[in-house]
């Protein structure tokens, strides 16, 4: 047997091989000593025997050898046939010569004695000598102490042979029955010892094919065996201890991967999707845009959200949000997808629309939502959106050009006077692109001295001599010719630009007071102020700092706020506003009406003067609301020992009439538009020169 072989057997075959071949090797030791000691005994004896013998036949011929008896002599010797083993028997001389023999009759099988006894060589000296088949004894013969002859006799070995041999069969069947018997008994045996070590793999080969860790080796022995159970029951204990663990452990982690990518690919606010998971939901579309499928783009930009944000704190604002993100997924199909872009920006992904005329229903329909009033808390909120549509084909290629245009869509419908819907057209991208170009060229607006202050002169209504003015911003862009403020300052405000122009704004109006305190006496000067510029630390330092630089008295430079910055975060307006007014400048209202006024608010701010804003202006006197509205300002504003402004006069009746509501100051293109600071001083002079005249007159 092979070890291979050997290593491909059951323990049970090994264990039992092993042990019988150890037995078997025991045995055969234990064989060949007895059979040694046999052989040794029986020789031993034999020689004993023949030697007795021997000399017995020695004593009994020595009378014969003295006296030459020959007949004497072979009578003695014819003594050694009692002994069946004694083949032959000589008697000689001293000299060697032959006196008497012995010769036992053989027959025809045992005709070797006669050849191998005569061919062996006398013997003189007495001894004994071993040969193959038979011994050979000489012994002297002694007579008087002399030696008066000897004898040699042979004696046949074959009977001891036989009986040996006979004796070894006995011993080797026993041995055989020995080991027969000790197989028996080892396979018995060994079986009842290997029994728990073969319950013991096959419970092994159950639990790693079946992954069942819940079972448990029986432990019946105290053994080694024993000790292997219970390590294997503490083993596989500990597996599913770790099995548990780890398996806890994956759906741990599996769960917190789940979350990460929640917190990725949606928004935490709404629960919509967010911008991340549009991006990767358009990666996954491409192949059907291969294949022309149509898409549809609604860009969504909420109108009056920063306004209640502001005002009402971000907790109502995100609310608001929530309210919003649940009324577009309500009106969607499931393969709509709606997602929050940032902000108070929402996209709707059209999947397969039959025609841009769906996606534009679809539009006016959320649009229509979206301006039905919102309640959040004990808020009503009417907010509106504006609406910018791309379609995808008809369009544009790629999904970034849908999602660009969608947005240079909703731009124009912002600038189309809010809440309605824009459909795409090559020149609104166009226009993205210029505004892009504001915003890159503003930076360098006033190192290149681009921007210029302009003022606006501000009349006493009852005296119509110029009380003041507003500084406005004008900027020359060399490429895009004037652009407006309306179009920059927004732009501006979206970074940390608004403060520097600010600060140039106040810088120019400042030193402007100067000159014209010293040319004309006082006239103020109104700087508007942006809420960027309004919040950033330390703008009432800096105001003042600049006013110091230039010499210029404080009362004269008026800071001119919106409604909309006021209302947020009143705790921290109140002490901005309190510190600029207890520094000596002077704070008016602009655009007052358009805003959601609290005028409870009003009542603690320190504020100088309303500006009438001039959409209630422009259809006096006629309009009887915005008269009911002008006259409430102002008789508020008489109440409350403040200064009214009304912006926007173009006529001379809307002029009479506000003088005659006791407005006190007017401004608008009736009087003169926003001039360049020379142009302004001659205005000042020609209106200061007509007042000495009427006056004279
Ligand atoms: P605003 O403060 O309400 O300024 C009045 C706007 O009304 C000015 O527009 C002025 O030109 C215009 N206006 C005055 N009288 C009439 C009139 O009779 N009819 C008409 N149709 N319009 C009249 P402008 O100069 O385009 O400024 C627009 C807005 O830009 C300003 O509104 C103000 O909010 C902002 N702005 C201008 N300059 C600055 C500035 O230096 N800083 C900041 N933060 N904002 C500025
Ligand atoms: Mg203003
Ligand atoms: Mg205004």
């Amino acid at each position: 047997m092979t070890t291979e072989q050997l290593v491909k057997k059951t323990l049970e075959k090994k264990l039992l091989l092993v042990n019988l071949l150890a037995f078997s090797l025991a045995s055969s030791f234990a064989v060949l000593l007895i059979v040694s000691y046999l052989w040794m005994t029986a020789r031993s004896d034999l020689l004993r025997n023949a030697e007795i013998v021997a000399q017995v036949i020695a004593q009994n011929s020595a009378p014969a050898l003295l006296f030459k008896d020959q007949k004497a002599a072979q009578e003695a010797v014819r003594a050694l046939a009692q002994d069946t083993n004694v083949l032959a028997g000589e008697l000689r001389y001293p000299d060697g010569s032959l006196f008497a023999v012995y010769q036992r009759p053989v027959n025809a099988g045992q005709a070797w004695q006669i050849g191998e006894v005569s061919q062996t060589p006398y013997l003189q000296t007495p001894g004994s000598h071993f040969y193959s088949r038979y011994l050979v004894v000489t012994t002297p013969v002694m007579a008087e102490e002399q030696q008066v002859g000897s004898l040699q006799m042979h004696v046949d070995l074959t009977s001891t042979y036989q009986r040996i041999a006979g004796l070894i069969a006995v011993i080797v069947l026993a041995t055989l029955a020995a080991v027969l018997l000790a197989g028996r008994l080892l396979k018995r045996y060994l079986r009842r010892i290997l029994n728990p070590i073969q319950q013991l793999v096959m419970l092994m080969q159950e639990v790693s094919g079946n992954d069942d860790y819940n079972q448990r080796a029986l432990i019946p022995t105290d053994d080694e065996i024993g000790t292997l159970g219970e390590s294997f029951n503490f083993m596989i204990e500990q597996i599913q201890r770790r099995d548990m663990a780890i398996g806890k452990e994956l759906v741990e982690r599996k769960r917190a991967e789940v979350q990460l990518d929640h917190i990725a690919h949606y928004d935490s606010v709404t629960g919509l999707p967010n911008r991340h998971f549009f991006n990767r939901r358009i990666k996954e579309l491409e192949y059907r845009v291969k294949n022309f499928a149509r898409f549809g783009l609604l860009f969504i930009d909420l109108d009056n959200f920063k306004y209640v944000n502001d005002t009402f704190g971000h907790r109502i604002g995100d609310l608001l949000l929530i309210a919003v993100a649940d009324r577009l997924q309500k009106t969607l199909r499931s393969n709509d997808l709606v997602v929050r872009l940032g902000g108070d920006e929402f996209a709707v992904l059209l999947d397969n629309p039959k025609s841009t005329d769906d996606a534009l229903r679809l539009a006016e329909k959320l649009l229509a939502l979206l301006s039905q009033s919102f309640s959040c808390e004990a808020h009503e909120f009417n907010i509106g959106a504006s609406i910018g549509v791309a379609m995808m084909p008809d369009h544009v290629g790629t999904f970034e050009d849908l999602l660009s245009s969608a947005d240079a869509a909703m731009y124009e419908a912002k600038a189309f006077g809010k809440n309605n819907v824009q459909l795409w057209k090559p020149a609104m991208s166009r226009r993205t692109a210029q505004r892009f170009t504001i915003e890159s060229g503003l930076r360098k607006a006033i190192e290149n001295a681009e921007l210029e202050v302009y003022y606006q002169p501000i009349m006493e209504l009852a005296t119509l001599r110029v009380a003041g003015m507003e500084a406005l911003l004008r900027w020359k862009h060399p490429t895009l010719g004037f652009v407006s403020p309306a179009e920059f300052i927004p732009i501006a405000e979206e970074s940390q630009l608004i403060v520097l122009i600010g600060e140039w704004v106040l810088q120019q109006a400042c030193s402007q007071i100067k000159l014209w305190e010293q040319q004309f006496g006082p006239l103020f000067v109104a700087v508007n102020v942006s809420a960027r510029q309004f919040r950033q630390p330390g703008f009432a330092d800096s105001v003042e700092r600049i006013v110091r630089e230039n010499a210029c008295p404080a009362h004269l430079l008026e800071l001119e706020l919106t409604e909309t910055m006021l209302m947020s975060q009143t705790s921290e307006t109140l002490a901005i506003l309190t510190d600029l007014s207890s520094r000596g400048f002077k704070l008016s209202l602009d655009d007052f009406g358009t805003g959601y006024s609290s005028l409870a608010y009003l009542k603690r701010f320190p504020i100088h003067k309303l500006k009438i804003d001039r959409s209630f202006v422009s259809d006096l006197p006629g309009d009887k609301d915005d008269a009911a509205i002008a006259q409430a300002i102002i008789s508020l504003s008489d109440h409350m020992d403040m200064r009214v402004v009304a912006e926007g006069i173009e006529t001379r009746e809307q002029a009479e009439f506000l003088y005659g509501l006791d407005c006190t100051y007017g401004q608008g293109f009736l009087f003169s538009k926003p001039l360049p600071a020379p142009q302004c001083q001659d205005f000042v002079e020609k209106n200061l020169r007509r007042a000495l005249r009427e006056r004279i007159i």
